[in-house]
């Protein structure tokens, strides 16, 4: 007997397998906030979790409200989702069919193959200069079919960025009937001063799209939730393809708490940037290569597939995993995520023992 038999695209699917952890030790593999969450939304989510047998409010309203006051944007024009992964999809299902192309930048973040996957269309990948976009390589690939163009900025696993005008140029590029999307996954973590989020891009154009999530800054990736801000018509397809309740209530009071806590993330960008700017140096000085990075994470190349998973086999034996590379097609490299002081500490001693003993 054979049961149902899933699309052949479907099955052509790579699952997406997340970083690792052990028992013991630190996990520095999903670029996770290292200091946990605000105790504000802790809070607020047990406040919310005496009422479990309510359904949420499937529109958000009273997050969407906050986001839109602490931004300065239209809360009709934000749209929640169970993370920023699950808007990617939606917009999948509301825009593509099979035979349409999906644009990335090479070393894109994986869920846009994936998006792209379901949908029964076809990715296109632009090659990268050191690791970073080139908008001249993503333009040079647009065909007819082109539906949507994913852009994170910055990237992961790159870690790279790169400046609004060359975003503004990309955008430029663009037939109005392409959608793009503006992933700033790692928007709030980023100082440099040609560094732009997009969201004035998202308010402007009638095909711009920004996505934020409260993942990453803020600690709350167990929770799932992302947003997107961009042009009434493209939040009201999401709204078209999203389950009713596709959003927790603990998830929305806790992130409502979490998004006004400045303190909390400025204590978050703070110790980020700090050990970054500890981190990199200390690597290449034991003889790593590491490449720049505006983001919660460094991607080092370790020259070789067999020297990187040297590495990952050595730094778990001191208690450490980080993230091997091979679904990005960097092999060669792994990603570091930053962690605690003690958990860098720890890192760069098992570098250290790692350089040394080979
Ligand atoms: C982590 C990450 C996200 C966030 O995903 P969530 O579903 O919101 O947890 C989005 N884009 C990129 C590039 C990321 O690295």
């Amino acid at each position: 007997m054979t049961g149902p038999k899933p699309l052949s695209n479907i099955l052509a699917i790579t699952p997406y397998k997340g970083g690792q952890k052990l028992d013991h030790g630190w996990k520095l593999s999903s670029n996770e906030n290292p200091l946990g969450c605000s105790d504000k939304a802790v809070e607020a989510l047990t406040k919310a979790a005496q009422h479990l047998e309510l359904y949420p409010d499937g529109s958000a309203f009273a997050l969407r409200q906050a986001i839109g006051a602490k931004y300065d944007i239209d809360p009709d024009r934000i749209v929640c989702g169970a993370g920023s992964d699950e808007i990617f999809q939606l917009l999948g299902r509301a825009y593509l069919q099979p035979g349409d192309e999906v644009l990335q930048s090479a070393h894109g973040f994986l869920v846009y193959s994936l998006v792209a996957q379901q949908a029964g269309a076809k990715l296109i990948s632009a090659p990268e200069k050191d690791l970073r976009t080139d908008v001249d390589a993503m333009l040079e690939r647009v065909t007819d079919k082109t539906k949507i163009v994913f852009l994170a900025n910055p990237n992961n696993p790159t870690g790279s960025y790169i400046s609004y005008s060359e975003v503004k140029r990309l955008h430029a590029g663009l037939r109005e009937d392409i959608l793009l999307v503006l992933d700033g996954a790692y928007a709030e973590y980023v100082q440099q001063d040609d560094y732009n989020d997009g969201m004035e891009m998202a308010h402007d154009y009638p095909n711009v799209l920004m996505t934020r999530t409260f993942s990453k800054i803020h600690g709350l990736a167990g929770l799932r939730l992302g947003w997107a801000y961009g042009p009434e018509s493209i939040i009201d397809a999401v709204h078209r393809v999203r389950g009713p309740f596709n959003v927790t209530s603990v998830a929305q009071a806790a992130c409502l708490a979490a998004l006004n806590d400045d303190a909390f993330v400025a204590k978050s960008v703070a110790h980020n940037n700090g050990e970054l700017d500890r981190l990199k140096p200390a690597l290449e000085e034991m003889g790593f290569k590491v490449f720049p990075s505006v983001a919660n994470f460094l991607l080092i190349d370790f020259g070789s597939e067999k020297r990187a998973e040297e590495a990952d086999v050595f730094l778990r034996s001191k208690g450490i995993v980080i993230r091997d590379m091979k679904a990005y097609g960097l092999a060669h490299c792994m990603r570091l995520s930053i962690g605690t002081t003690e958990a860098n500490d720890d890192v760069l001693a098992a570098f250290n023992d790692f350089a040394k003993a080979s």
